[in-house]
């Protein structure tokens, strides 16, 4: 691994989950992980958990993830993940309130400080987004 590749820094980095089945989970946690260098570790499981949840959440009724989008700030730290599906349905990401919402999305929607599900004009889809907040303490 390079210097570069570990040191703090900001940026925005897309994987193609196209070709991906849930048994990649650990996999792209992990792909994650490389990717936030110097993250303090508590924000970290935090990003990795909403990372499982909405890429598991794109296999079981997304009609599959298509891609996940990380992006990252260093000065404040935050950590900004998108997963995008091919189904434009979104029927299990009722905001707590309504309906009765999945545990993922309730986990969720504990652990960051906002979410969002974005649709897609020009084809098939939607992205669901989620913005991770830091701690502040463990960097
Ligand atoms: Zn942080």
């Amino acid at each position: 691994m390079s210097r570069q590749v570990l040191t703090s820094r900001a940026g925005t980095w897309i994987l193609d989950l196209r070709t991906t089945s849930p048994r990649h989970l650990g996999a792209i946690r992990a792909w994650v992980a490389q990717h936030l260098p110097g993250l303090g570790s508590t924000h970290l499981d935090d990003v990795l958990l909403i990372v499982n949840e909405l890429v598991a959440n794109a296999y079981l009724h997304g009609g599959g993830p298509s891609h996940l989008q990380l992006w990252r700030g260093v000065r404040p730290c935050a950590v900004r993940v998108e997963v995008g599906d091919v189904n434009d349905e979104h029927l299990l990401l009722t905001r707590t309130g309504s309906g009765d919402p999945a545990l993922g999305i309730r986990l969720v929607d504990n652990v960051c400080v906002q979410w969002g599900v974005q649709h897609h004009h020009d084809h098939d889809g939607k992205t669901v987004w989620a913005h991770v907040a830091c701690d502040g303490f463990s960097e």
